[in-house]
């Protein structure tokens, strides 16, 4: 289910443009728009949920679909020394995109 409103929603409709790097029936992974890392992309599933703290069956499948994929993704895209995965949730995390989302990034050593 999408949102009508939700930026990553649209994306995923194709209403708004996004640099893709790997689709499927269940998941998108784009780049970021404003890079933190020389690598940096996001997956996102195919339904629009805000935070893990609404985690049901359904979604926790496409999340474990998610995390299964993104080694494959994160290997064609040049990510074979090493990568980070950041879910941020809320607020004090700087949460700007309330659709669930994946943040990969690598492409270089990464401070903490
Ligand atoms: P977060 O702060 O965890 O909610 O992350 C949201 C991320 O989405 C940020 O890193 C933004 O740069 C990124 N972002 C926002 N709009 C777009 C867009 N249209 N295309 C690609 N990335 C985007
Ligand atoms: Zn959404």
């Amino acid at each position: 289910m999408l949102d009508k409103d939700c930026i990553f929603c649209k994306i995923i409709r194709g209403e708004i443009p996004s640099s893709k790097v790997y689709e499927d029936d269940k998941m998108l992974v784009f780049k970021d728009i404003e890079p933190k890392a020389k690598v940096h992309l996001l997956a996102i599933p195919k339904n629009h949920f805000k935070l893990l703290s609404e985690m049901d069956k359904e979604r926790s499948e496409i999340l474990n679909y998610m995390l299964k994929k993104i080694p494959e993704i994160a290997n064609e895209s040049g990510l074979k020394n090493g990568y980070r995965l950041v879910i941020n949730q809320g607020d004090d995390a700087g949460q700007t995109v309330f659709h669930l989302h994946v943040h990969i990034l690598g492409g270089e050593t990464l401070d903490w």
